[in-house]
């Protein structure tokens, strides 16, 4: 990889716009990545558009951008996309707004869902719900299982923010969404649309908001190879790993197009 460093100026020219990953590539637990902050500015000054794409649902994009600003980083909410703002959308287009939805997930989860115009029900009402939306939470019980599994299965547009099975935290590994969401496949007979990476629908939001011509050349920037590069192959972008902190999994079979040690190495 000596000599992709090397020609690391060379590395931002040769795209016309980037989708990057926030957890592990710009930050890792909220706090800015040394050199993060200077190489997005970097980027803006070259003229190379960029959006944020990251799985995490639980904080809304608004949130997550003034996170970003309070370490000096100029961001919008508009150029955040989660998986949650992804599930959000895809739902209102198959749903249309003011639609009413069972959603299962954390406290910021449900408010977006909210207010994005939804109407969400208790549980006693799954009968009514067009829609089921599934977030993790360490909450989820029988009774939510019951409620969205029944209104799954008998026809509810079903979607999900991710299928991770497991958290990475301190004590080990905690069940993700993508245990929840299997209790709920298990029991309806269905499967969920997935709204996040490595799927398609996130990697179409980032690209809708990058809005670039259809012939522009976009890199996907990630940490893991699996979800980041992995899905921005089936996107059909190219995808940049960055190997320079200690959350890159285990390798898989997939290979990146660039490896960085960091973001700053895509523009010093
Ligand atoms: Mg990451």
């Amino acid at each position: 990889m000596r000599q992709l460093y090397s020609c690391r100026v060379a590395l931002a020219d040769r795209y016309d716009g980037f989708l990057i990953d926030l957890d592990g590539v710009v930050w890792l637990g909220h706090e800015l990545i040394e050199g993060a902050a200077d190489a997005l500015g970097a980027l803006k000054d070259a003229g190379k558009p960029f959006v944020f794409v990251t799985n995490s649902p639980r904080v809304t994009p608004a949130e997550q951008a003034r996170i970003l600003r309070n370490q000096g980083v100029d961001a919008d909410e508009s150029r955040v996309v989660t998986a949650g703002s992804t599930l959000l959308a895809m739902a209102a287009d198959e749903l249309g707004g003011g639609a009413r939805v069972l959603a299962t997930g954390t406290p910021g989860f449900l408010e977006q869902v909210a207010d994005a115009g939804f109407e969400v029900l208790s549980l006693d009402r799954w009968e009514e719900a067009a829609g089921v939306l599934v977030s993790g939470h360490p909450r989820f019980n029988y009774d939510e299982l019951k409620a969205t599994s029944m209104a799954v299965r008998s026809g509810a547009f079903f979607a999900v923010t991710g299928k991770d099975p497991t958290m990475p935290m301190p004590d080990g590994l905690w069940p993700g969404t993508g245990s929840i969401l299997a209790a709920i496949e298990t029991a309806s007979g269905r499967q969920a649309i997935i709204a996040g990476k490595p799927e398609k629908p996130i990697f179409e939001a980032g690209l809708r908001v990058l809005d670039l011509p259809s012939d522009a050349k976009v890199a996907m920037i990630g940490d893991r190879l699996d979800t980041d590069v992995g899905g921005a192959r089936k996107a059909g972008l190219e995808g940049i790993l960055v190997t320079g902190n200690d959350s890159v999994p285990p390798g898989t079979d997939i290979t990146p197009d660039h490896e960085i040690p960091s973001l700053a190495a895509l523009v010093s």
